[in-house]
């Protein structure tokens, strides 16, 4: 298995590589999106509505090939991941190119046939960590609402059941519990950590809802505020410290915390508080064949297909050098959980801390297994604050100023109105959480868009077009955006 010591070896390259463009370091992190299609209809995710032309697994065979052995860690997302035809043979690709340390997949649990798919890829791939996490917001009937789908917590408990006695015959396969704190469940967050405490899951690790232009949730009001998340995450942290982890898993969950901490201040100073390794340590490629520093701002470095699926080619290429100035000058922030990991472990301060902390206890030593597969030593209820009174909030400030105007700057190709409305007009009929669609003037729109009616909903078929026809702009900067069911959400709080 490739060693995390070795992986770490490279992190003072990839600090020279960002701050003097040398040595020239492929990504150690790398999220590979094969499709976006998914069965979820997630209130806090849109992705499930785009249809891409995908890359095929000959396609992917040739970038996989070109990014030789540099990554250390796959995660290999979606939509949803296992409902791609050709997982298995994809994450099989992944490791005979590339053979990483891990490979990560996340899962909404619905598909039967993921046991066996887990099973292929974990039989296929013995030397890299297979981590399978499935999705969790809320217990019981919370959790189909949020996830629009229902009976998906039932087919949780199946999935998880079968996936962790799975476990004891694939001893390359850890089984985790993934929460997205949103504005939806934040209230929530000790109900859902006393269930997984209990679960007998590997693992607990959750994320924060976010503005994310992959996930087309630019401007929806699913990221709780700081305070909301603070008392969430504040109540995951008083879990993790009260368990106890041996190895590994002592690191991970220490890097854990200062990942929960870190966000709590990024959501409060609105800037990357840390530098962000996008760009440097870590990619994504899309599911069209696009090379992005992350999802999150999605800026499109290359396609893969225009430069013969190389993929040195666009990451030491001229077009991301704007893009590198951009990330390094903190022109943007965000929580992404798996860019920031990859930043945590490129902060000396950090490192120190987690080694201190580590070295404050004793030190275990001996064969490195995490200690979560075992029953919880601590249970989570006598550790965690009490819920704070359930007064209802706002829906929260927009932390991510910038990235909406991103949003309103992007380049509408000729086809920009017939593809989002299409994207609508399947959410709707697809019944997701979308009811409509809003046309926003932008903020330089000019007087034809600044005259819509404000905020009115229209079916994707009734919509105006944008650009307007009469748009005496030279570009655009109006965009459409869902118009959402919360109410549902609201109703199931009873
Ligand atoms: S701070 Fe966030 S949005 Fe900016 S490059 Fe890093 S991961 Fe992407």
């Amino acid at each position: 298995m490739k060693s995390t010591y070795r992986m770490l070896t490279r992190v003072p390259l990839f600090k020279l590589y960002r701050l003097i463009g040398w040595p020239r370091m492929l990504p150690l992190n790398v999220t590979l999106s094969p499709s976006p299609k998914c069965n979820s209809r997630c209130l806090t995710c849109n992705i499930w509505m785009k249809r891409e032309n995908e890359l095929t697994l000959d396609e992917w065979d040739k970038v996989l090939a070109s990014l030789g052995d540099a990554p250390y860690w796959f995660t290999i997302s979606g939509g949803e991941p296992l409902m791609y035809p050709n997982i298995v043979e994809l994450a099989q690709l992944a490791y005979k190119h590339c053979r990483p340390g891990v490979i990560n997949i996340p899962t909404n649990a619905i598909l039967s046939s993921i046991p066996e798919r887990v099973e292929r890829i974990a039989r296929s791939c013995p030397e890299s960590q297979l981590i399978v996490n499935l999705s969790l917001d809320g217990v019981g009937p919370k959790h189909d609402v949020i996830r629009g789908i229902q009976g998906n917590f039932e087919k949780f408990e199946t999935r998880l059941r079968q996936l962790m006695e799975l476990r004891e015959r694939l001893p390359n396969l850890a089984v985790g519990i993934h929460t997205v704190i949103s504005s939806f469940n934040w209230k929530d967050i000790s109900e859902i950590v006393r269930y997984a405490d209990q679960s007998g899951a590997d693992q607990f690790i959750t994320e924060i809802a976010e503005p994310r232009v992959e996930l087309d949730t630019v401007g929806l009001p699913i990221t709780p505020n700081p305070a909301d998340y603070s008392d969430a995450v504040d109540r995951v942290i008083a879990y993790v410290k009260g368990r106890s982890f041996k190895g590994i898993a002592r690191i991970t969950e220490a890097l854990r915390i200062e990942y929960y901490n870190l966000v709590k201040r990024i959501l409060e100073e609105k800037d990357q508080v840390i530098p962000c390794y996008a760009g440097w340590a870590s990619a994504h490629i899309y599911a069209d064949g696009s090379v992005w520093p992350c999802c999150v701002r999605a800026d499109a470095l290359g396609n893969l297909r225009a430069h013969g699926y190389d993929f040195k080619r666009i990451w030491f290429g001229s077009e991301i050098t704007e893009v590198r100035r951009s990330i390094a000058a903190r022109e943007c922030h965000c929580t992404l959980a798996n860019a920031s990991y990859t930043n945590l472990l490129h902060h000396i301060p950090t490192l120190a801390r987690v080694s201190a902390g580590l070295g404050a206890s004793r030190l275990s030593g001996g064969e490195e297994k995490d200690k979560a597969r075992q029953p919880p030593a601590v249970a989570l209820p006598r550790s965690a604050p009490e819920p704070r009174s359930e007064e209802p909030r706002g829906q929260g400030e927009r932390a991510f100023e910038w990235l909406d105007g991103f949003h309103h700057k992007m380049r509408k190709d000729d086809r920009y109105a017939e593809k989002a409305l299409a994207r609508y007009a399947l959410g709707i009929k697809g019944k997701g959480a979308v009811e409509g669609v809003v046309a926003e003037p932008g903020p330089d729109c000019c007087e034809a868009a600044s005259r819509l009616p404000h905020g009115r909903v229209y079916s994707p078929a009734d919509a105006p077009r944008l650009p307007l026809p009469e748009c005496s702009r030279e570009r655009c900067d109006c965009v459409y955006r869902p118009a959402m069911r919360y109410a549902d959400v609201h109703r199931a709080d009873g």
